[in-house]
C-alpha cells in the first residue's frame, strides 16, 4: 500500500492543508493499492503565491535559462523512464503500446519545447509598432488520468518556455505516477515557486484555480462538461483558457482503400489507449458498397486483439481506470442494442478468462446510424460504431455531423484522394493513412472539442499576451 501524504510547494514537498483522503487502485486487479491525502483551497492559495513571487524572475529570465531549465528536466524524467513505466501499469493498467509512447513522450516535451523557444521571435515590428510578446501570468494546469505524465510535462514544458509559472492539478486516480513525476521534475533543481504540485479533486482544487484571481490562464485537458465549467468560473477574471475535451472521431475508409493494410490501422485508432483517448476514432465510416467484407474483417481482427493485465506484452487493451468508468461502458454496450444497432464482436460483461479488473470486452456495432447516442456521445472505452456511407459526399456529411472535432482519420489507396477528403473535414488533426505522431504540429479540437491549441508554437502564442509599443 502507497501512502501518498505529500503536495509540492515551493520547491518542498509538503503536507496539504486539505485532509480528506481518496484510495488509488489498480484498475487490473481492482485491488486497492493506496490512498492519497487531497489538498483544499488554503493550498491552492499557498501554491499560487509561490508561482507568484516566482513569476517576477522567470517571466524576465532569457531564451537561454529557460532552454537550460527544459533540458534538466528532461534528464530528470528520462532518467526514471523504468519507474514511471511501472506506475503507470499498476496504476492505470496501460499496455505496454500506450506505456512505450507515452513515457519517452513525456520526457521529450521539454526538448520538443526548448527547439520551438529557440526559433521564436518574441520581438515583431508590425508597422509603427514594437510588438512584444509578454508571459501572461499565473498559469493552471488542470489535467486527466489518461495520460498524467504527458499532460502535465507538456503543459509545464509550455509554460516555461513561456516564461511563465504553474500550479499543475493532475487527476486524483493518478496520485502515484504524480508523486514520482514530481519527484522527477524536482531533481531537474528548478528555482522555487516555477511549478507547484496540488493533489485534489476536481470541484475542490480544479474550481479554486479556476476561480482564483491571481491566476492568468487555466490549460485544462479533460472532458467537455468540465471544460464548460472552467469556461464559465474563469470567466469572472477574464482568464485565457486553452481546453482540450472530447472527441467522437471520424475513422473514414475510403473505396479505394487496401483492406488488408488499413483495418488494423482503423481498429488501432478506435482503441488507441484501451479506447480511453480522446483522439480514439470511434465512428468507422465504411462505404456502403463494401460494406460486408468490412464487417467480416473487422470482426475477424477484433478476434486477435488480446485484452488483459498490462504485463503481458501480448495485451493491446487494459482496463478502465475505475469502477465508475467501467460501469460507464458498460451502459453504452446496453445502449446500443436497446438503440438497435447489431454487435458484431464484444457485448456487455467481461472477456473470457477474465472474471475480475475492469475489462471491456472490444465491441463493434453495425448498423450504427450517426443520429444513435452511440454515435453521437464519447463512451470512452473499447466500443466502436460502424456507420455505412453512399458516396464520399455523405461520408463528409457524417464526418462533420457531430458535436465535436478533434481529430479524423481518413483511410485511402491514393494519398491526394484521401487529402481532398481530409481538406473538407472539421477537425483540429487529420491523419491520413496511420500517419505518426507530429508533436510539434497544434493540437486541439474544432467546436465542442475545445478553445486553442497547445504545444509547439501555437501553444506557447497561447500562454502570451502581445504587447504593442507604438513610437
Ligand atoms: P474530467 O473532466 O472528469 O477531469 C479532468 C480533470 O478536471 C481532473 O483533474 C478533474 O479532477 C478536474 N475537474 C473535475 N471537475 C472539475 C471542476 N469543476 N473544475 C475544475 N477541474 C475539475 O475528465 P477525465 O474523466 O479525467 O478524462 C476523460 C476526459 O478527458 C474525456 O472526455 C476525454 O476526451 C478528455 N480528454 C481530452 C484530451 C484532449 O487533449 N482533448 C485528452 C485526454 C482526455
Amino acid at each position: 500500500m502507497r501512502t501518498i501524504d505529500t503536495i509540492y510547494i515551493n520547491g518542498r514537498f509538503v503536507q496539504p492543508h486539505g485532509t480528506e483522503v481518496a484510495p488509488l487502485f489498480n484498475p487490473a486487479t481492482e485491488e486497492q493499492i493506496g490512498t492519497v491525502r487531497l489538498g483544499d483551497e488554503q493550498d491552492v492559495d499557498n501554491a499560487v503565491r509561490a508561482a507568484k513571487a516566482a513569476f517576477q524572475s522567470l517571466s524576465r529570465s532569457s531564451k537561454a535559462d529557460r532552454i537550460a531549465m527544459l533540458h534538466s528536466l528532461n534528464k530528470a524524467v528520462s532518467a526514471r523512464a523504468s519507474d514511471l513505466a511501472d506506475a503507470m501499469r499498476e496504476e492505470y493498467g496501460a499496455p505496454a503500446s500506450f506505456i512505450g509512447f507515452s513515457v519517452p513522450h513525456a520526457g521529450t516535451a521539454f526538448l520538443h519545447m526548448a527547439d520551438t523557444l529557440k526559433d521564436y521571435e518574441f520581438r515583431r515590428r508590425i508597422g509603427r509598432a514594437e510588438v512584444e510578446m509578454k508571459p501572461a501570468g499565473v498559469a493552471a494546469a488542470i489535467t486527466p488520468w489518461n495520460s498524467n505524465y504527458g499532460f502535465i510535462c507538456s503543459k509545464l514544458a509550455t509554460a516555461i518556455a513561456a516564461g511563465t509559472t504553474m500550479v499543475i492539478k493532475p487527476s486524483e486516480m493518478s496520485a502515484i505516477q504524480t508523486q514520482l513525476i514530481t519527484e522527477c521534475l524536482h531533481d531537474a533543481g528548478l528555482p522555487n515557486g516555477v511549478f507547484n504540485i496540488v493533489n485534489g479533486y476536481g470541484h475542490v482544487v480544479g474550481a479554486a484555480l479556476s476561480a482564483h484571481r491571481d491566476i492568468a490562464k487555466v490549460s485544462f485537458t479533460g472532458s467537455t462538461a468540465t471544460g464548460r465549467a472552467i469556461l464559465q468560473a474563469a470567466s469572472k477574471s477574464m482568464k485565457r483558457v486553452t481546453l482540450e475535451l472530447g472527441g467522437k472521431s471520424p475513422n473514414i475508409i475510403l473505396d479505394d482503400a487496401d483492406l488488408d493494410v488499413v483495418i488494423p490501422q482503423v481498429l488501432a485508432a478506435g482503441f488507441a489507449n484501451s479506447g480511453q483517448a480522446c483522439i480514439a476514432g470511434t465512428r468507422i465510416l465504411a462505404p456502403q458498397s463494401r460494406l460486408e467484407e468490412i464487417h467480416d474483417r473487422l470482426a475477424n481482427a477484433v478476434s486477435m486483439v488480446k485484452v488483459g493485465n498490462g504485463k503481458d506484452p501480448a495485451v493491446t487493451i487494459g482496463p478502465m481506470v475505475s469502477q465508475k468508468q467501467w460501469d460507464r461502458v458498460q451502459s453504452y454496450i446496453r445502449l446500443g442494442q436497446e438503440e438497435g444497432a447489431h454487435l458484431i464482436a464484444g457485448g456487455e460483461g467481461r472477456p473470457e478468462g477474465l472474471d475480475h479488473g475492469w475489462f471491456i470486452r472490444p465491441t463493434i456495432f453495425s448498423n450504427v446510424n450517426n443520429d444513435m447516442r452511440i454515435a453521437r456521445e464519447e463512451i470512452f472505452g473499447p466500443v466502436l460504431c460502424v456507420i455505412p456511407y453512399r458516396d464520399e459526399t455523405h461520408a463528409i456529411e457524417i464526418a462533420n455531423d457531430t458535436d465535436y472535432g478533434l481529430q479524423a482519420y481518413v483511410f485511402s489507396g491514393d494519398t491526394e484522394h484521401a487529402k481532398q477528403v481530409a481538406n473538407r473535414i472539421e477537425a483540429g488533426r487529420v491523419v491520413i493513412n496511420g500517419a505518426p505522431h507530429e508533436p510539434l504540429a497544434p493540437f486541439g479540437g474544432f467546436k465542442q472539442s475545445g478553445i486553442g491549441r497547445e504545444f509547439g508554437a501555437f501553444g506557447l502564442d497561447s500562454f502570451l499576451e502581445p504587447r504593442a509599443v507604438l513610437s
